[in-house]
């Protein structure tokens, strides 16, 4: 498979080139030339397959030209290695829980995923060691690094600001050892991210070391993210409920709508899509306007989400040839403040008897409001609700639960590498290594 630019001034690229980079040369996110449709077959039994096995249908026709199948199989049956049931809350709404990886993060699927790929292609080239350098304010930091765990031939820096994440998101990368390093930066998120870009510009360092990024919006990671929405199809047509599907996403840099939407493109049979935002509402105001102004984000109760930019904004808008009118024919958005946000929790929890995290809570409450006569939806719940215990426990009155894999990172003993937020410093450091 070719991949082309967003931006559209940067040479095609092939699958790893894809990978490794990233980001295109003028700064623009790959897209792949053609989406494959899958064949009616395939959606025909897919009420009789695994998760394991529809998602390597769905990888064959993304990543078959460029992955040896045998091997793809092998990364796909180990990335996919837990169960992401769809639960009935009320009526005709469903809660697709993503929450059962290693971290409880949605964002688990991708990483590992593209750790194996990564993994893959160093593997063909020789033996050179890639060194994957990550900024992170908490949950991309834990799943990348989960991810990457153990995974030979690549080594992982997470570069995280002191003090500024919590605990829980502390533990699940400076407890790990092995390939993976924990920076501790004395500054603030943005100071780890320009770390990260210093490093990547500089010439004598790119010399010394090998190194990529595992931002989000790598193909490796955002693609892999639509597995789960054939896998709800699935469970849901094996119900009798898949004719009229209103798949709902809580979204921030929108990488899990677009796999979504990526995913309808190959076929899946979906009526329409709804983008949940919290107080962030650049594509909902979008939608409604046509117009995109990005802005500096807010902060709100659902953090994985506050984001004033969406990257993924070029990718939905490259993939419906621009069209506005297209875009809101397939699309529609909602936008909760915090208020809201509470409110809704507080009212699936006495409706359903269901805990929501505040992100999931947009999704929910989209539905609530915008699902019509003989339709069913269903809304990502994209966190669990551990993960954000103070305020779930505050808003809702009462003691989630940690589950064990959650308690079991906060045994293990925290190890990080002390770094003032000088590039020098950071140099110097990686210079050593
Ligand atoms: C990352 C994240 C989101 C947003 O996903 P995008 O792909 O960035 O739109 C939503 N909820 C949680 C819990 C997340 O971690």
């Amino acid at each position: 498979m070719r991949y082309y630019s967003t931006n559209g001034e940067a040479p095609i690229a092939d699958l790893h080139k894809a990978v490794v980079k990233g980001l295109a040369e003028d700064r623009g996110l790959y897209m792949p030339e053609e989406i494959k449709k899958l064949p009616k077959v395939f959606f025909e039994n897919i009420q009789d397959m695994t998760f394991q096995q529809i998602a390597y249908n769905v990888a064959s026709a993304f990543f078959g030209d460029d992955v040896d199948l045998d091997a793809l199989q092998d990364i796909v049956y180990d990335t996919l290695s837990f169960d992401c049931p769809v639960v009935n809350l009320k009526d005709n709404i469903y809660a697709l829980e993503l929450f059962h990886g290693p971290t409880l993060a949605f964002k688990d699927v991708g990483a590992r995923f593209m750790a194996r790929l990564l993994q893959y292609f160093i593997r063909m080239e020789g033996k050179e060691q890639v060194n994957v350098l990550v900024a992170t304010s908490g949950d991309t930091g834990s799943a990348v690094a989960n991810g990457f765990l153990g995974v030979d031939g690549i080594h992982v820096y997470v570069l995280y600001p002191k003090g500024k994440v919590s605990p829980i998101q502390e533990c699940q990368f400076t407890t790990l050892g092995k390939n993976i390093t924990a920076i501790e930066v004395d500054g603030v998120f943005d100071d780890c991210q320009t770390l990260v870009k210093n490093a990547f510009m500089d010439k004598e360092l790119n010399n010394h070391m090998k190194l990529t990024s595992a931002n989000s919006i790598n193909v490796a990671r955002f693609l892999p993210q639509a597995f789960y929405y054939f896998n709800a199809y699935a469970r849901m047509k094996a119900m009798g409920k898949a004719d009229n599907l209103v798949i709902c996403v809580p979204s921030g840099n929108f990488g899990n709508i677009c796999a979504a939407l990526f995913g309808h493109e190959m076929g899946l049979p979906v009526k329409r899509f709804i983008a949940a935002n919290n107080a962030n509402d650049i594509f909902y105001k979008y939608l409604q306007t046509g117009i995109y102004d990005p802005k500096p984000s807010v902060q709100t109760l659902a953090n994985a989400m506050d984001v004033g930019d969406p990257s993924n904004f070029a990718r939905i808008y490259n993939l419906y040839g621009k069209s506005h009118e297209k875009i809101t024919s397939l699309i529609s958005g909602a936008t909760y403040n915090d208020d809201r946000i509470r409110e809704s929790m507080r009212e699936c929890h006495h409706s359903c008897s269901y805990i929501l995290d505040p992100h999931g809570a947009c999704g929910y409450q989209a539905l609530v409001e915008g699902l019509k006569e003989n339709e069913v939806g269903v809304f990502c719940e994209t966190a669990h609700p551990a993960k954000f215990k103070e305020k779930v426990d505050e808003i809702l009155g009462i003691d989630v639960e940690i589950p064990e894999r959650l308690a079991a990172f906060m045994k293990g003993e925290k190890q990080s590498v002390a770094m003032s937020k000088d590039f020098v410093d950071f140099k110097k450091y990686l210079m050593a290594r």
